[in-house]
């Protein structure tokens, strides 16, 4: 039988639940058990596909095809699990699941409420996974902070199931210690706070793991254990750390994953070593030489392309450098400025996006690289732009575009798959998730691979256009990667330059701490020649 750990926050947001549960997936899987982790959002969305990045960040898509919450990167980038549609769930889900049930009669005669009806739904959404017995632990992090009204339902869905499943089920709840610099001092008034919160719900935490930005000695770490009815070595520090990927080990060093097995009463063992990520992490402190990347893209914000920084600095990590990378708007790229802004980095990345606003700039930025041959990878919209840059500049069609930003222009180099073209709702309706992909025989696709058949994530409505292909081919933009099934163009290279490559689909959602990305691997490379 599977147990459960959830894991809630309290006092603000952004304290890194998301890195915390990633964290104790880690440490639990280092102790041969098998583990998965999932993610519940309080809000009404179906799932976040149809949210702007500024609201939430990245979309994070999983292999089949669910549009999730960007957490769920962090936990395949740290355990190498590969997550699914069940472990992301939203609010909007569980009533849309629960109305359905009841258009559909299943609960005849019965007044729907949410409780039980809405938190039944939950429970049974949170025990889905660890019922197919393939896992022995199932994390569960709950979004949004304690006492939010929306967050309601989940934990009284947690309450009945800490209830029901006894020593099975635990509660680590993460909270923040304020620094007053005036006062020069920690205050945990907030986590006492938080915690009563908790407990009105009817939740005694287990576990408390405590963000902070500076060290809190035992006294204080005592005070909390007593006011909050937690074991003193169940008051676990989560102080700032240089990089996420030493969260594992600063827990591990605390005793996180001994306090939770002893809670559960299962017995405690050796601690075991974690040698391959301690070798991935003295590889980061031991890099010295810098690799600079330009991130081309329109959302000046660090999450908006999560997935792309920490590929690239998986990859630097292994190819023995810093990866330092900088933001450049290509809503500002102009004629003018475009050399100054983009002549200090070794590689530029073209971000994937939606609409019109920062195209042109993407386009000037991709002319710039093919033109000055810089190692250039075109990802998504990126790979779209190149091929439109290519249909201005190299085969001469001035109005070359995608039918999304131009429906009229008559050479729509990048359109619409023909059955995207029927339908209207705009949730859930893109290419989504993961699709074979067949490289070219003796290009340079297939050595950076190691293999002819590779299968990547996709997360989008328009595709390369085929009625052009053979004239790009003809002037040296090659199409390396089709999907075998629908001949659908995958990856584009111009193999005479040192490294320009543009995918249809997106890399980044397969690159972990473990097992970084050949692509990825292969660009900084590049970057670094
Ligand atoms: N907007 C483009 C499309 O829908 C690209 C999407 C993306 O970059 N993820 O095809």
């Amino acid at each position: 039988m599977a147990k459960y750990i959830f894991v809630t926050g309290g006092v603000v947001s952004s304290l890194g639940k998301g890195i915390i549960s990633s964290s104790i997936g880690k440490l639990l899987q280092a102790r041969g058990y098998k583990i998965t982790i999932q993610k519940f959002d309080p809000y009404i969305n179906i799932d976040p596909g149809t949210l702007n990045p500024y609201e939430h960040g990245e979309c994070y898509v999983t292999v089949d095809g669910m549009e999730t919450d960007l957490d769920l990167g962090h936990y395949e980038r740290f355990t190498g699990i590969q997550t699914t549609r069940a472990n992301s769930m939203t609010t909007g889900r569980i009533y849309k699941s629960v109305i359905d049930k009841e258009r559909r009669g299943d609960y005849l005669g019965k007044t729907i409420q949410v409780v039980p009806h809405i938190t039944d739904e939950i429970k049974s959404n949170i025990r889905y996974l660890g019922e197919t017995g393939q896992y022995d632990f199932v994390i569960t992090e709950i979004g949004g902070t304690i006492g939010d009204i929306e967050s309601a339902p989940f934990l009284e869905a947690i309450r009945q199931l800490k209830w029901e499943l006894g020593k099975d089920a635990i509660s680590i709840h993460l909270t923040y210690v304020p620094y007053l610099k005036a006062a020069d001092e920690l205050k945990t008034k907030p986590t006492q706070h938080s915690v009563k919160e908790m407990l009105s719900y009817g939740i005694q935490p287990d576990i408390l793991i405590l963000r902070t930005e500076k060290h809190l000695d035992d006294h204080m770490r005592m005070k909390v254990a007593g006011f909050c009815n937690v074991d003193l070595e169940c008051v676990i520090q989560s102080e700032d750390l240089p990089s996420i990927y030493e969260v594992p080990v600063n827990m591990q060093r605390q005793g996180l994953d001994s306090a939770i097995l002893r809670k559960m009463g299962i017995p405690v063992g050796e601690t075991p070593k974690l040698g391959p990520w301690l070798n991935f992490l003295e590889l980061r402190k031991t890099a010295t030489e810098i690799v600079r990347i330009g991130l081309v893209g329109k959302y000046d914000l660090q999450d908006a392309y999560k997935s792309i920084s920490e590929s690239l600095s998986h990859a630097a990590t292994y190819n023995h450098r810093k990866v330092k990378i900088t933001f450049i708007n290509s809503e500002f790229l102009t004629k003018e400025n475009l050399q100054e802004q983009l002549q200090e980095q070794d590689g530029l990345v073209i971000c994937p996006g939606f609409g019109q606003r920062g195209i042109e700039g993407k386009i000037l930025a991709t002319e710039y690289a093919r033109t000055h041959d810089i190692p250039c990878f075109g990802i998504c919209l990126g790979m779209q732009m190149m091929v439109i840059e290519f249909a201005r500049n190299v085969l001469g069609y001035k109005d070359a575009n995608s039918s999304e930003m131009d429906t009229q222009t008559p050479h729509n180099v990048i359109d619409m798959m023909e059955d995207q073209k029927t339908i209207s709702n705009m949730g859930g309706t893109m290419r989504l998730g993961a699709y074979d992909c067949q490289l070219q025989a003796g290009s340079r696709l297939e050595e950076i691979y190691g293999s002819t058949l590779v299968r990547e994530r996709h997360r989008h409505r328009y595709e390369f256009n085929n009625k052009y292909l053979s004239q790009y081919e003809e002037k040296g933009m090659k199409c390396v990667g089709k999907n075998p099934e629908a001949d659908l163009v995958e990856i584009v290279e111009i193999p005479q330059l040192k490294w320009f490559i543009g995918t249809q689909f997106h890399p980044e959602y397969q690159s972990t701490v473990l097992h970084p990305h050949p692509l990825f691997m292969s660009f900084i490379k590049a970057a670094i020649k």
